[in-house]
């Protein structure tokens, strides 16, 4: 999608630290991360947030899953526990209107979030 930011730095467009990539999903470092692991995994594909999950989009999303995993464990954050944090609209703090998906560890999380 034009002037969207995941979407450029899916297509290469826009640089980014990619760690992952399949023909579906993209992993890379945030640039202002909030825990020193804090990895954006998104879909290939432009979908805006939770809202706009379709049915036809159950397999990406569970990739996403199973990519969170493997990165975890790839970053040594799978044994101590991690979080995989999705904001959605306003008072969530969505600013990114490309649904990503925050893996966060390496440090003692609190809860509940802020
Ligand atoms: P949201 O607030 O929408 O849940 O998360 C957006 C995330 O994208 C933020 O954690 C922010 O630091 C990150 N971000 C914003 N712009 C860029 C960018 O140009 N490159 C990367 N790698 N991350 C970005
Ligand atoms: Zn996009």
């Amino acid at each position: 999608m034009a002037d969207c930011l995941f979407c450029g730095i899916a297509d290469g467009t826009i640089k980014a630290n990619v760690i992952y990539q399949d023909d579906a999903v993209l992993a890379f470092t945030d640039i202002a991360p909030k825990a020193p692991v804090h990895i954006l995994i998104i879909p290939r594909k432009h979908i805006a947030s939770v809202l706009d999950i379709e049915a036809i989009d159950s397999g990406v999303i569970g990739r996403i899953f199973e990519v969170a995993g493997g990165l975890a464990r790839e970053q040594g954050i799978a044994d101590r526990g991690f979080r995989l944090v999705v904001n959605s609209g306003r008072d969530a703090g969505q600013t990114v209107f490309h649904l990503h998906y925050h893996l966060l560890g390496g440090r003692q999380m609190t809860w509940p979030p802020g």
